[in-house]
């Protein structure tokens, strides 16, 4: 019998019962509350590991959904980020550093000629849309199931596969995934499944006059970095071209992450705007949005808004500026996906000797698992797939040391402070956790 022994979460729990007296749910972002016992605050972190309030150390491959590239605390990124202290904060007046930053994300993502710069993803995102719309003079947009590009009203859309016949013939209804979305918007977007060429053909012949963009995330960062083949990225920069309608790579969680010119570079495939967040400043907010010159040119007095009080923050400016710098001059992105890798080769080692079957997807540095011998290639296939294993063993995970998103769809992020002591402790976890796991699902069919 495989026994974990509880992590000690006595302060954590009763910050919890404090913070719920203030704080919707003791969290400030809704996906903090892992349970009224198991939700934990943070310490600090550093490199690829955190502690929380109880002292309790974590290898963790969340990294905030993606920002702590270089890991946590990274002594570079926050020099630069003490010196862009020193330059006084926003000043609703631009600073040269701006200009410094734009040039290096151009450099690195061939096609991305102008730059605008946001605070956060969801930001970014809301300022692509809305200049691809004043750019087409179009209202409507098409989104890729499973995809996620933030919380405002136009994103928070999804096809409802809980209520759905799978066998049948009628595709999955269209539905917002928060209360408080004006129900009117929905009749602007329309959703297709990732990786069906005809289906988007389709969508193209039927609303594509109509459409100001279409939004893709080809490594789906939301939905276990389930990926599109290179072939469906290109069909659709081929039907965008022909229908007039804005391709938006949203590279929010891939951008500087899986190569230096985002997934774009992967697929060889140039969008009319892309977005990026995540990796910028490695933490410190900031966001961009980039794309090309005659689209990016609507951002003007009488075209498309775009602004905002904390826009370009010298202290995000000058941690993205040095973040970037060493994701562009160092060999920092190989090393991520080279422990991405030897994670994944861990995981198939200790699965593979338990005749576990099982696959990856996405990329080294921000990979999915699945416990199926092939991995979905679309949200309806993810939803009907069975993810109790993984469920049961993140939750053992958590207890072991090990923080990887308890929700599946999340994939495991790497930073390039994983080191060899990292790998080490999650293999050593994983080997307990996945036992554990096994023992659980057998006791649970006996019973
Ligand atoms: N787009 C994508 C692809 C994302 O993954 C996210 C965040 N997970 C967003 C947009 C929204 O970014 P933020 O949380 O910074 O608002």
């Amino acid at each position: 019998m495989t026994t974990i022994p509880p992590r000690t979460l006595t302060k954590s729990n009763a910050q919890y019962k404090a913070a719920l007296k203030r704080l919707p749910l003791g969290v400030a972002s809704t996906f903090r509350y892992w349970g009224d016992d198991r939700t934990i605050y943070v310490d600090h972190g550093k490199g690829g590991r955190v502690w929380d309030i109880d002292g309790n150390e974590y290898v963790d491959y969340r990294l905030g959904y993606g920002p702590a590239i270089l890991g946590y605390a990274d002594d570079r990124v926050d020099a630069a980020a003490r010196d862009g202290m020193t330059v006084g904060g926003v000043f609703a007046l631009s600073t040269e550093r701006e200009l410094i930053v734009a040039d290096r994300i151009a450099r690195m993502v061939p096609g991305m000629d102008l730059v605008r710069f946001s605070n956060s993803g969801t930001e970014a995102v809301m300022a692509a849309l809305r200049l691809a719309r004043a750019h087409t003079g179009r209202e409507s947009y098409l989104l890729i199931e499973g995809s996620y590009h933030g919380l405002f009203d136009a994103a928070m859309w999804m096809v409802n596969v809980e209520d759905w016949d799978a066998a049948g013939t009628r595709d999955p209804e269209v539905v917002s995934y928060s209360k408080g979305i004006p129900q009117d918007l929905k009749s602007l977007v329309h959703l297709t499944p990732m990786n069906d060429p005809q289906r988007l053909t389709e969508v193209f012949a039927k609303h594509g006059n109509s459409m100001a963009a279409m939004l893709i995330e080809p490594i789906q960062g939301n939905c276990c970095g389930i990926s599109a083949s290179t072939e469906y990225v290109r069909l659709a920069r081929a039907l965008c071209d022909q229908y007039g309608v804005l391709l938006i790579i949203d590279e929010v969680k891939t951008g500087f992450r899986v190569a230096k010119g985002g997934v774009q570079s992967l697929h060889g495939v140039v969008p009319d705007i892309s977005t990026f967040a995540k990796a910028m400043a490695n933490g410190y907010p900031i966001a961009a949005v980039a794309g090309r010159e005659k689209v990016m040119r609507t951002f003007r007095y009488g075209g498309a808004a775009h602004g905002g009080t904390y826009t370009a923050h010298a202290v995000s400016l000058a941690a993205a500026e040095e973040c970037l710098r060493i994701l562009d001059e160092t060999p920092a992105l190989d090393t991520i996906a080279s422990y991405g890798e030897q994670l994944k080769a861990g995981l198939s080692d200790i699965l593979n000797r338990r005749g576990i079957v099982h696959s990856f997807t996405g990329h080294p540095s921000m990979f999915g698992l699945f416990f199926a011998p092939t991995a979905p290639d679309n949200y309806r296939d993810w939803k009907l797939s069975d993810y109790s294993f993984y469920d049961t063993m993140a939750y053992h995970l958590h207890d072991l040391g090990i923080i990887c998103e308890p929700d599946s769809r999340e994939p495991w992020f790497i930073c390039e402070a994983h080191d060899a002591a990292c790998l080490a402790d999650t293999l050593k976890a994983v080997e307990t956790a996945v036992d554990a796991t096994l023992e659980q699902i057998k006791a649970e069919k006996r019973a």
